[in-house]
């Protein structure tokens, strides 16, 4: 239902409209409606909806506004698209003053020179997240944690007298703030932990790793983009409206892992379990956790905000072959490591396909950019148009995504890479035991099961010609008397793709349309317009990346975000971060880590509307 748009139209709803069950999803309408419609009403109501639509679309043609010379077949951000609706821009209205007065002080210089100095108070504490480090509360490398703690607590008086502050697994950090009503709570995370510096690195940094230096443009230091700095936006933000007499009708929860650097269970999988016992299952309203950010790529002065809507899933898996073990005079037609090198070439001649379904978030995010992206090839766009009701066209899109970029593949499919291969002891003696471990990272149509079936489908003729038998993950598929082929976890648990979050009318709208607000208030991303597409998240690396192949530098490490432990929280999870890749000096991860000082302030200005925003979606 194309709708013309204009910023700023919006009305609040007098009760949250996601926790209407069956209200219309109506693009860029007011949010208030008559949900009691008769049958008959909701006919004319929507033949004149089909007739309104024709006449937007007619109007627009003959105005031309859809077409210029360099932008051809492209949506221009204020026409909606009914594959990429797109919210208005969202500002509070009950709280328009304190709003206001919130965005002078952001704007000062003695405001922006304090929230520096908190930011590289925090980067001097170097919180590092070790692969080895021993239990909490035994292993000293945790210490640093502890320090993290005081220095916040003296950072923010204000905060720690108002909020309860409940420490979880001895790190782990939850806020409480108390609204006065039973709304749903929201929920605002990030991470204490950052990536360790490489020592062999450390002289060709242009500030040290852990100066906290500020130069007058850039805060430099490991985590000042990641993720020390959404910590302190989110401090900040809630200690100035409770410096402004704010008080949530919602309540508000902050939480901070400590080691999402590495898996994330001793932090964030804690502070899961304590957050579900306290306000249960799908007991809050939203989460927001870092993630995607605006992207500037696209030319025209367009960003595209695209907060990731879901994550692959993961899994490392095993396989390993047992053989009976010999002098190598007389070896067998193929050894142990014969055998396995056999299955790992079964394998690799079958590997997963791409898919490009249209209810996933690749296709919706395909959609976004082919609607709005002025520098997306055309044949593509062309493509993206015409796969919105024509399967051929889909298949060809498919195909034509897949062979932009190996990257652009990965992110339609199950990806598997055999990594880690071992066995063999001596050279004169047969191998009774050799292994591979191959990394898994799945699809968001798939899931765990069907990766296991893959191996039973690939494997099973590789046992069955060489007498082995095959057991997949615990199951035995296939008896011989040669030997096993033994398929199982080979690190940690399976991780299934995560539920997709609704993108329509509720908490993405209100997301969406609380950045808008934010960029078109803003001084430092002035004179743009931001479009907003949900993306499927492999770490930095999004489905945005297909307009732009050879714009990944650090991204595809595609391990989950601490949010892969909440989803029993809510169905409304967003992983973005209100922050442009200029606005990193050199990405994360790697050396000369740095952030705009601007940003750190523009990520404030959006979790300070985002939390009055979502405070007022519950009151009239
Ligand atoms: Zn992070």
């Amino acid at each position: 239902m194309p709708v013309d748009a204009k910023e700023g139209d919006r009305k609040i709803s007098p009760v949250l409209p996601w926790e209407s069950p069956g209200a219309a999803y109506v693009p860029n309408m007011p949010a208030v409606r008559d949900v009691s419609l008769s049958r008959a009403s909701k006919f004319i109501l929507s033949c004149l909806m089909v007739l309104w639509s024709l006449f937007l679309a007619l109007n627009s043609l003959l105005r031309g506004s859809f077409r210029t010379d360099n932008t051809r077949g492209l949506l221009h951000p204020s026409i909606n698209s009914t594959v990429c609706p797109q919210w208005d821009a969202l500002y509070p209205i009950i709280n328009t003053q304190i709003d206001a007065e919130l965005d002078n002080i952001f704007a000062s210089t003695d405001f922006k020179l304090r929230t520096i100095d908190l930011l590289a108070g925090a980067v001097r504490i170097p919180t590092e997240s070790h692969d080895n480090s021993g239990p909490v509360g035994e292993d000293s490398v945790w210490d640093s944690f502890a320090d993290l703690h005081e220095y916040l607590e003296r950072a923010f008086p204000l905060v720690y007298a108002k909020l309860n502050v409940t420490k979880i697994n001895t790190y782990g950090l939850v806020y409480h703030w108390q609204g006065s009503t039973e709304a749903k709570p929201i929920l605002l995370t990030a991470h204490q932990d950052v990536v360790p510096v490489d020592p062999t690195t450390v002289s060709q940094w242009i500030h040290p790793p852990y100066s906290g230096h500020y130069d007058g443009t850039w805060i430099w230091g490991r985590g000042s983009c990641d993720d020390k700095s959404e910590i302190i936006e989110r401090l900040v933000a809630v200690d100035t409206l409770l410096r402004h007499g704010f008080s949530p009708a919602r309540t508000v929860i902050i939480a901070f892992g400590f080691d999402e650097e590495t898996t994330g269970f001793e932090g964030a999988g804690h502070i899961a379990k304590y957050l579900e016992e306290t306000y249960g299952h799908d007991g809050f309203a939203m989460l927001v956790d870092e993630g995607t950010g605006l992207d500037a790529n696209f030319g025209n002065n367009i960003y595209f905000a695209t907060p990731a809507v879901s994550e692959k899933g993961y899994l490392d898996v095993r396989v390993e072959i047992t053989s009976p073990g010999g002098h190598s005079s007389i070896p067998p037609a193929h050894t142990g490591i014969g055998l396995l090198s056999l299955a790992v070439s079964a394998i690799e001649a079958i590997p997963y396909t791409p898919e490009l379904l249209r209810n996933g978030t690749p296709f919706s995010t395909i959609q976004c950019i082919a609607n709005y992206s002025p520098s997306f090839p055309e044949y593509l766009r062309t493509l993206s148009r015409k796969a919105v009701n024509d399967d051929s066209a889909l298949a060809r899109l498919k195909n034509a995504l897949s062979k932009l970029s190996p990257a652009t593949e990965a992110l339609l499919m199950t990806t598997q890479a055999v990594d880690i291969i071992e066995g063999g002891v001596k050279v004169n003696a047969l191998p009774e035991r050799a292994s591979a471990v191959v990394n898994h990272r799945i699809a968001e149509h798939s899931s765990v099961a069907e990766l296991q079936q893959h191996y039973i489908d690939v494997l099973s003729p590789v046992a069955a010609s060489h007498k082995l038998t095959l057991r997949v993950f615990g199951r035995v598929i296939v008896t011989g008397d040669s030997g096993e082929i033994t398929v199982s976890t080979a690190f940690g648990t399976p991780l299934e793709p995560s539920p997709k979050t609704p993108v329509g009318y509720g908490p993405y709208s209100i997301v969406g349309g609380t950045i808008k607000a934010t960029v078109a208030t803003s001084k430092l991303y002035s004179g743009t317009s931001v479009i907003l597409g949900p993306s499927l998240l492999m770490r930095t690396l999004t489905l945005l990346s297909f307009a732009f192949p050879c714009h990944i530098d650090d991204g595809l490490v595609a391990e989950n975000t601490d949010t892969m432990h909440y989803w029993n929280l809510t169905k409304n999870i967003f992983r973005f971060s209100l922050v442009t890749e200029s606005d990193h000096y050199n990405g994360v991860h790697t050396v000369n880590e740095a952030l705009r000082a601007d940003a750190l302030i523009e990520g404030i200005r959006f979790l300070t509307k985002l939390i009055l925003n979502v405070d007022e979606s519950a009151l009239s």
